[in-house]
């Protein structure tokens, strides 16, 4: 037996689906509920009823005519539910489509794959610098960092890890310091910097950097000085179409204070080297000063002394080669 009250619900029902679904289907749809509404709209005003929802459960129907109505009505009912299945499988459909187009970086979605290809956001850049040299110089060295300054060593780390930290700039930095400054060995500076409290922002400026390199030279044995620099002469040399023995009475003060300053050129050859004297004939006393300010002499002095037999074997073999 069919009565009023389900006919009732299901135009309320139909009309309340309605406001859900977008324009395009509610054109359709619209048209449904309508025919629906002036159907029960005829039916009243034949009976003066009025079609507020409490006040239609209280309607007298006879059977007839509820039938007619009620089978309009489920086929305007069907035509809704189609609509709603469609608009479900076109909505399903273009967020497919957007999943394939999504920035996997920062979530943002693209209508082509053209337009994700061209968008740019900073942790995109990020993975896509990766594989530069300084990029790397600053992932290795916030690795190291982490395991000498973290409680939690075994907890794996990878380029994703350190893209999203706050130390990514600052490392990124220092990477490029790295570069640079032609650093020889990075870790150790890092262990240096870490052991002595040096803030991270600091670890760029020239003079941390100096003092690391008067404190590896102090701890250096002469064999590795001795010959770090002849390897250093050599490349020189070969750069310069020069001969590797004339190092000191040729290369270009500024150069050369660069590299003293640097640690390339270690005291016990500077102090050594008969040949050394031609370097600061052709220095400017701003540029000696420069040298002075940097290599502690009374100390070197008192190292040499101390250490006769070390002394010895550098002068002798500069004096080999005459250098
Ligand atoms: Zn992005």
């Amino acid at each position: 037996m069919i009565n009023n009250k389900k006919i009732v619900g299901a135009i309320f029902d139909f009309a309340d689906r309605l406001t859900k679904l977008p324009l395009a289907y509610k054109v359709g749809s619209g048209y449904e509920t309508a025919r629906m509404m002036a159907i029960l709209e005829g039916f009243a005003n034949d009976r003066g009823l009025n079609i507020d929802k409490p006040e239609i459960s209280k309607w007298h129907l006879d059977d007839i005519e509820l039938r007619e109505q009620y089978l309009s009505l489920q086929e305007a009912y069907e035509n809704i539910q189609e609509a709603e299945e469609e608009y479900e499988l076109i909505k399903k459909l273009v967020q497919d489509h957007k999943m394939n187009y999504t920035c996997e970086f920062c979530k943002r979605e693209f209508s082509n794959e053209k337009r994700l290809i061209n968008h740019m956001c900073e942790q995109k850049r990020r993975w896509n610098n990766r594989d530069e040299h300084h990029v790397r110089l600053g992932f290795q060295s916030w690795l190291k960092w982490y395991e000498l300054s973290r409680t939690h060593k075994s907890q794996k780390r990878t380029y994703k890890d350190f893209m999203g930290t706050q130390f990514y700039t600052a490392f990124i930095k220092f990477g490029l310091h790295v570069a640079n400054t032609n650093m020889v060995n990075p870790t150790q500076f890092i262990e240096y910097v870490i052991k002595n409290g040096i803030k991270l922002d600091n670890w760029c400026k020239d003079s941390v950097y100096e003092n690391y390199v008067r404190d590896v030279c102090k701890r250096e044995d002469v064999g590795s000085a001795l010959e770090r620099q002849v390897h250093l002469m050599e490349i020189w040399a070969e750069e310069n179409d020069e001969e590797w023995t004339d190092f000191f009475k040729v290369i270009q003060p500024n150069l050369a204070i660069k590299w003293i300053r640097t640690g390339r050129i270690s005291p016990w050859v500077l102090f050594n080297a008969t040949t050394a004297g031609y370097l600061f004939e052709r220095m400017s006393e701003e540029q000696v000063a420069l040298v002075d300010d940097f290599i502690e002499t009374p100390f070197w002095k008192l190292k040499m002394k101390r250490n006769e037999k070390d002394t010895k074997f550098v002068q002798e073999t500069l004096e080999r080669y005459g250098i």
